[in-house]
């Protein structure tokens, strides 16, 4: 083992196959120690089979997955550095809080002392704000207290590394939210690190520090939240972060495109050929609205819905040969021309700044 080793985790090659199954292929990824990686991705693109993988539960086909700086082939889950948090928490419901916490130091070997127990179980319960909760039982706490439980769990032998298997699906939004302030302050804190399973893209880009996209058993990217959001590798990675309105055209010049309805759009210095068959990803809020009498440039349509959002309006634009676009405008950006109706004509103006540009 070599302690200046400064991932904590690392795949190398690794595929894992599960009878004629291919779960994941050919996975490398490091993780740096004391970050906090969220495994993103659709249903089945393989980022539970990555996290029991590294949990111990299953083993890779081929490759191998390292914690530390050390190769984990045949240690089982209970003799490696980590622990889990599932998604229904996998609590006793008939033991109190401490009880659930405390479960498992019990069972570790040599035994270990009663008062050094109920010590880290005390530790472990005001690390995640429930000190005074422990001779509650589970089924007299609400679901983001049990959340809170599950962690404390899961802390409470000090892993280095946290595994956390979409934790807050059960919980409803606003309680989510709350969690994943709680739960990037809590790693911030402790400073181990976390990999977090989620389908979830506001989850994964609000907590993390590092976004690793996958789809259909590859990693597609891995980035920054910033990075994968502002400059998706691929329309796949543009399309499941954030919303997206997929556009297709051709290449012109260097930075316009010659949309499928005729118009022409301007977009980022590419260094694609001219001519070059394109999809567009542009983002809502690139695209900003206008009052059809106001502006000259910009592509015509007509407003066919309005979702009000409170800060923010959405609306849908047919445009002729292209169309409903989303468009996003924060309301302060709306104060001067209110708010445009169903049936409006209005001129659409995009910012290239957020068109991304990949060949077909
Ligand atoms: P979800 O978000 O739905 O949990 P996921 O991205 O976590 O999906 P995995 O659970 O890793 O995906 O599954 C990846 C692929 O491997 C899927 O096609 C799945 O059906 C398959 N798979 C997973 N576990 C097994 C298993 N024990 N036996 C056979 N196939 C499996």
């Amino acid at each position: 083992m070599t302690s200046a080793s400064v991932n904590d985790i690392e795949f190398r090659s690794v595929t894992k196959r599960y009878g004629a199954v291919t779960a994941v292929t050919d996975i490398n990824l490091a993780v740096p120690k004391g970050a906090f990686v969220a495994l993103l991705g659709p249903s089945g693109c393989g980022k539970t089979t990555c996290l029991r993988m590294i949990g111990g539960f299953e083993q890779p086909s081929e490759g191998e997955v390292q914690i530390g700086g050390a190769a984990m082939a045949g240690i089982p889950p209970y003799r490696r550095p980590v622990n889990m948090v599932f998604q229904h928490y996998a609590l006793f419901p008939h033991f109190d809080v401490e009880a659930n916490v405390a479960y498992g130091l019990k069972q570790m070997r040599p035994k270990i002392e009663a008062a050094e127990i109920s010590r880290r179980v005390g530790a472990a319960l005001e690390m995640v704000r429930l000190g005074g909760f422990g001779k509650r039982r589970i089924h007299e706490m609400s679901g983001g207290q049990q959340q809170r439980v599950a962690l404390a769990r899961a802390l409470v032998n000090k892993p280095k590394v946290l595994l956390l298997d979409e934790p807050l699906a059960a919980l409803d939004k606003k309680l989510r939210t709350a969690m994943q302030i709680e739960l990037q302050t809590l790693q911030r804190e402790l400073g181990i690190t976390f990999v977090l399973v989620t389908h979830d893209q506001e989850e994964a880009l609000s907590m993390s520090d590092k976004v690793c996209v996958m789809s259909a058993g590859r990693i597609v990217q891995f980035a920054s939240p910033q990075e994968v959001y502002d400059r998706p590798a691929n329309i796949f990675v543009a399309d499941f972060v954030g919303k997206t309105n997929r556009l297709s055209g051709t290449l012109e010049n260097g930075n316009a495109v010659r949309l499928s309805s005729g118009a022409l759009m301007p977009v980022r210095d590419t260094l694609l050929a001219p001519g070059t068959a394109l999809t567009l990803a542009v983002r809502p809020e690139a695209i900003r609205l206008a009052k059809a009498a106001e502006a000259a440039g910009g592509i015509a349509g007509t407003v066919t819905h309005r979702i009000f959002l409170g800060s923010s309006v959405e609306y849908s634009v047919a445009v002729s040969g292209l169309g409903d676009l989303l468009v996003t405008a924060e309301r302060q950006s709306l104060a001067a021309d209110g708010l445009a109706e169903p049936g409006d004509p209005v001129r659409l103006v995009f910012d290239p700044s957020g068109a991304h540009v990949f060949p077909a």
